[in-house]
């Protein structure tokens, strides 16, 4: 990425890849991202994937056709940039899909034409 697309300003994060949770700075100073307060590099990446594009694992309902139930939760198998969500919400909104339904199971593959699918959370059988 280059420097033009480093946001402005400066963020604190807090670092959710292991339970200790540090707090970590992020800031662009000139086009320059600072980042302190990791206590390691994950930690480090993590904070400046959070502040340049942040992404979120989705998770949500799709509707089901004679299912057991009648809705089934579903999420991304991998997360999705932020911006993104309203788009993929809106295309998941669409969708009907038909059980039986295995847990893993793909439900929309590519969602929005992102490297991304939506899969089952659970297993599903008919009404
Ligand atoms: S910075 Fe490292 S030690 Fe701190 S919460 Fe993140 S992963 Fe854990």
């Amino acid at each position: 990425m280059s420097e033009s697309e480093i946001p402005e300003g400066s963020k604190d994060i807090r670092c959710i890849v292991c339970p200790t949770g540090c707090l970590v700075h992020v800031e662009n100073v000139n086009g320059e991202l600072i980042i302190e307060g990791h206590s390691c590099k994950r930690g480090e990446v993590y904070g400046r994937e959070e502040f340049i594009a942040p992404k979120r694992i989705l998770t949500t309902t799709i509707r089901v056709k004679n299912g057991f139930l009648p809705l089934i939760p579903v999420r991304s198998d991998i997360p999705i940039p932020k911006e993104k969500l309203q788009d993929t919400l809106r295309e998941i909104a669409m969708t009907e899909v038909k059980p039986p339904i295995k847990m893993g199971d793909v439900l929309i593959e590519k969602v929005i034409g992102l490297d991304v699918n939506i899969i089952a959370s659970r297993d599903l059988i008919e009404a």
